[in-house]
């Protein structure tokens, strides 16, 4: 199925695996992690890392696009662009 961006390049930032830095990932955390209910996606920004190297993963959690400056909480509504693990980061 088709995913639908803000901008292109936050697409290919959230496409790309893992190992590939920088890459976004959006992850939904579980419930009883969730400081704001409103909006439960946590968007990341991260270096590349590989998979089992949870706890020591650079990441900053990011609100808005750094490409285009949408606001993030509100364009990505769904578990449709999940792309971790709850409790990854
Ligand atoms: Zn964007």
């Amino acid at each position: 199925m088709y995913r639908k961006y803000c901008c292109a390049r936050f697409g290919i930032r959230h496409e790309v695996s893992r190992e590939e830095g920088i890459n976004l990932r959006i992850v939904k955390p579980y419930p009883e992690h969730r400081m704001d209910t409103h909006n439960v996606y946590r968007f990341y920004l991260t270096p590349g890392y590989k998979e089992g190297q949870k706890k020591v993963v650079n990441h900053i959690s990011i609100r808005y696009c750094p490409f285009c400056g949408t606001d993030l909480y509100g364009f990505y509504r769904s578990d449709f662009y999940i792309n971790e693990e709850p409790g990854f980061f």
